[in-house]
């Protein structure tokens, strides 16, 4: 079947927060571009969290550039808030997004890079990679995992603590995802909590606004050419909010440490055996980068070697989002906008 190829300046892959911020300076750079993603409707990974998810700060600490979150009235918003938000915020820009359409491939074609799905191809001269985590969760492997006959599921699978009324469900990882699950499904189940270090948690008055100044402070002292200060929190300390608080009060946030195996009945430490209906992995996500493949810029630890947003092997491809690997706070609403606008700096500089 006859390939048909379009001509633009950059091909942003993901239609999520990030690739939202990208479009938001690639219009006001005067660049062509499109953004491709392959859901079949606005808020990136958004509609995959379960929807009781609340964001860990309020609303003015969930902005993309140019339009601030609407207010919501009762403490901080929910997944659906902040759907709607990037559903508006599509719509604002009126950026030129392609939906749903699924990249399979970007290649190098001569002077340009050829991003491909389906029977299409889009030649760019640069390429913003924005495509999350969310399609790729991370799932360690433990002894006994086959054996185990009850039900395992990772953070990406879960919707309700009625799903476990009743039941014994162990939750695994030590981040605000598995602190908010144990929270939650102790509502209505007896929980295990099982982490392979200590969880780190922030003081009862530390929320996510504690945790994008640092990150500002942090971006500025990079831009500025200083060494990163690191901080005293960091995105993945666990924030207390009024559920995992709740939780605590009731004395369910008791980390025990990791299990050695699983079996048949559940899991266990040495002789010790802890009965399960459920496991629940949320230990958490890798970049989705298959795409990317053909390029052949993966470092052994998954991600890719950048300087500043762009690829160190192949400096036509930004990434953005992903995680603090692409600039600090770049995985979070707040935080995606500057590394953002950095990437369509040195883009359009570069030309
Ligand atoms: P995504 O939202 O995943 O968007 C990427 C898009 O690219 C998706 O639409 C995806 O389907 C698409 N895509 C993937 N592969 C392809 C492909 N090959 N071709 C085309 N399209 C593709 N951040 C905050 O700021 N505040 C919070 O309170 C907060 N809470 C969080 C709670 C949880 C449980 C989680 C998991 C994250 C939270 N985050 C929070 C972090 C962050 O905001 C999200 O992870 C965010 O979704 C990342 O945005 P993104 O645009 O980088 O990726």
């Amino acid at each position: 079947q006859q390939q048909s190829v379009t001509d633009v300046d950059v091909v942003v892959i993901g239609g999520g927060q990030a690739g939202l911020a990208a479009g938001y300076y690639l219009r006001r750079a005067g660049l062509r571009f499109v953004i491709l993603d392959d859901q079949p409707a606005p808020g990136g990974a958004w509609p995959h969290t379960w929807p009781s998810l609340r964001l860990f700060s309020p609303a003015e600490f969930a902005a993309l550039p140019g339009w601030p979150m609407p207010p919501w009235p009762d403490g901080f918003p929910p997944a659906s808030h902040v759907i709607s938000y990037l559903t508006a915020y599509e719509d604002r820009y009126d950026l030129p997004i392609e939906r749903p359409v699924r990249v399979t491939g970007v290649h190098r074609d001569g002077q340009h890079l050829a991003v491909t799905a389906n029977q299409r191809t889009w030649r760019a001269r640069r390429v913003i990679s924005a495509t999350g985590t969310w399609q790729h969760p991370f799932w360690p492997i433990y002894p006994g995992a086959r054996e185990f006959t009850g039900r395992q599921l990772h953070t990406v699978d879960y919707r309700r603590a009625s799903d476990f009324t009743g039941t014994r469900v162990v939750i695994v990882g030590g981040g605000n995802s598995a602190a908010q699950l144990v929270a939650e499904i102790s509502t209505e189940a007896a929980t295990t909590w099982v982490t392979t270090r200590p969880p780190r948690f922030l003081p009862d008055d530390v929320d996510g606004r504690v945790l994008f100044r640092v990150a500002s402070e942090r971006a500025a002292a990079v831009a500025a050419g200083k060494p990163d200060p690191g901080g005293p929190a960091s995105l993945g300390d666990i924030v207390m909010v009024p559920e995992v608080r709740d939780a605590r009060e009731r004395g369910v946030l008791r980390p025990l440490p990791m299990f050695d195996r699983l079996t048949r009945e559940g899991v266990a430490w040495g002789d010790t055996v802890r009965h399960a209906d459920a496991i629940v992995w949320a230990t958490g996500f890798r970049p989705a980068l298959t795409h990317l493949r053909p390029l052949r810029l993966r470092e052994h630890d998954g991600t890719i070697a950048v300087t500043g947003t762009c690829a160190v092997k192949e400096p036509r491809l930004h990434l953005l989002g992903y995680g603090d690997w692409t600039g600090p706070g770049s995985a979070t609403l707040l935080g995606v906008g500057r590394t953002a606008k950095a990437a369509v700096a040195q883009l359009a500089l570069s030309d």
